[in-house]
């Protein structure tokens, strides 16, 4: 079977111990501004620097930069939607998980799915993440395929990513064909022995199927592939090098970087044997954690959710998250209905804004909350979408489209924000370098305005 990680090169690097010279760092951080990637040994480098407290600012501001010659200031919203907490997996941390008799489960029909997401559109999302847990009856691939095409055929929702068990590459194909963008699967944990005592029982608990999953949907068609690794199961520095060696891998193999990386740091649940993280990652370290991946993996959407608070949330966005949701519930059902519901929950959120507050916050930052949805309806995706972004041509589509976006957010859903998302729209159009692409934009800003939809570049 090929070797997607190479555990023993990871722990060496984890134990290495040597922390590099300032200079070297700086060194480090010159070559990752050319928006190639660093391999393992200058991350493991970086790593221990940070850790040790040097040149932490450096390390921080090189993401941002990093992040801004990649995608500009704009920083993408989502929701997610949660399909259904029945789950024939026993994961230790989850609410959802099978053994758990604390949880009040509940599983959406495609009708409830097509409400709560008109609801997410109601407020302004385009973008959807599905979520489920692992059911034969409530989440088949044929009823996600049933949702995922109710949802676009009953909703202006515009693109719909899925987070959910791997799959048989047939059926790979058929949640493509449904035009499902992203396809992720977190590996929760990288580290063989740690995943085994974490998934004790069902599919899940097979380490190497799970690591393979990503391989087969790039193979099945999807050019867009997210991963992840749960903070808090395993000693961080092991996992963020594995989830980057796992990136690396699917470069080397597919000519695309993974198109995401999600940030997921565990959190309390209901009925969880874990009470709290084995390893537990502070702020602090879940800061160097955001800023290497942006460093080791330019051109992916760097994630953070709503399981963090909005303090440190706040704190990211200039050191190199590109990707944030806003208001999300993750109790099946939860956004129909009023106050959160812990027992149905599979795990408990922290920032509890909403959209509007946080476009709102990431207008006043200087930063460009961006609502668009254009890459993966003209094909700029997976090789193309990596090479585009690794060029430093992406900002030319992502400032643009975000301005759109934001501006029909103003007219359809603002109620106290339109004041400085407008102020935003002008500083930003004046600052667009191209006049060509200055005068479209305009243009484009005013069919907006006399009631056009859905323009982009
Ligand atoms: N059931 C599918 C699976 O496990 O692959 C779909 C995704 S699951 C509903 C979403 C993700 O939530 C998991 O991959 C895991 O990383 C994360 N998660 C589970 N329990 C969590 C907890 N207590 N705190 C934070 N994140 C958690
Ligand atoms: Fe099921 Fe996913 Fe939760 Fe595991 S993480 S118990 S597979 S929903």
């Amino acid at each position: 079977m090929e070797k997607i990680i190479d555990s023993n090169l990871i722990e060496k690097l984890v134990n290495k111990g040597q922390i590099p010279t300032k200079g070297e760092v700086l060194q480090i951080l010159e070559r990752a501004k050319v928006l190639k990637g660093i391999g393992l040994e200058d991350t493991a480098l970086l790593m221990r620097a940070g850790s040790a407290g040097i040149c932490l600012d450096d390390i921080y501001k090189a993401a941002g930069e990093v992040k801004r010659k990649s995608f500009g200031r704009r920083i993408v919203l989502f929701a997610p939607l949660y399909l259904t907490s029945d789950c024939i997996n026993n994961c230790l941390y989850c609410g959802f998980r099978k053994d758990n008799i604390e949880a009040e489960r509940n599983s959406l029909s495609v009708e409830d799915a097509v409400r709560e997401a008109s609801f997410l559109e109601g407020i302004g999302f385009n973008r959807l993440l599905l979520v489920a847990g692992e059911s034969p009856k409530s989440s088949s691939i044929d009823k996600i395929v049933e949702i995922v095409r109710a949802i676009y055929d009953n909703t202006g929702i515009r693109i719909i990513h899925v987070n959910a068990a791997p799959m048989p590459v047939d059926k790979l194909k058929l949640l493509k064909s449904s035009g499902v963008g992203v396809f992720q699967v977190f590996q929760e944990t990288y580290h063989e022995k740690t995943y085994a005592k974490m998934h004790t029982t069902g599919p899940k608990s097979n380490y190497q199927k799970r690591l393979s999953a990503l391989d087969m949907a790039m193979e099945a068609g999807f050019d867009d592939v997210g991963v992840g690794a749960l903070l808090g199961l395993y000693d961080w520095q092991y996992e963020v090098l594995a989830l980057i060696a796992h990136a690396r891998h699917l470069f080397d193999k597919f000519g695309a970087w993974p198109h995401t990386i999600s940030v997921p740091r565990l959190q309390p649940t209901v009925g969880s044997p874990l009470t709290s993280a084995p390893y537990p990652v502070s702020d602090e370290e879940f800061k160097l954690i955001v800023a290497l991946y942006r460093l080791a993996v330019p051109t992916a959407g760097v994630v953070v959710t709503t399981r963090e608070p909005a303090s440190l949330r706040d704190e990211l966005l200039p050191i190199g998250v590109s990707q944030i949701s806003a208001g999300s519930r993750t109790d099946p059902g939860g956004y129909s209905q009023d106050g959160e519901r812990f027992d149905a929950s599979q795990f408990q959120t922290s920032d509890h804004r909403s959209l509007e507050e946080m476009v709102e916050y990431i207008a006043s930052t200087g930063h460009l909350p961006s609502l668009c949805t254009s890459c993966y309806r003209v094909g700029r995706t997976g090789k193309d979408f990596t090479e585009t972004v690794s060029h430093e041509e992406m900002e030319r589509y992502c400032l643009p489209n975000a301005l759109l976006t934001l501006k029909e957010f103003v007219i359809d859903h603002a109620n106290g924000s339109a004041a400085i998302c407008n102020e935003v729209i002008e500083k930003n159009v004046a600052s667009i370098p191209d006049e060509k692409l200055k005068k479209a934009t305009v243009a484009k800003l005013k069919e907006i305005d006399a009631g056009k939809r859905d323009l982009y570049f």
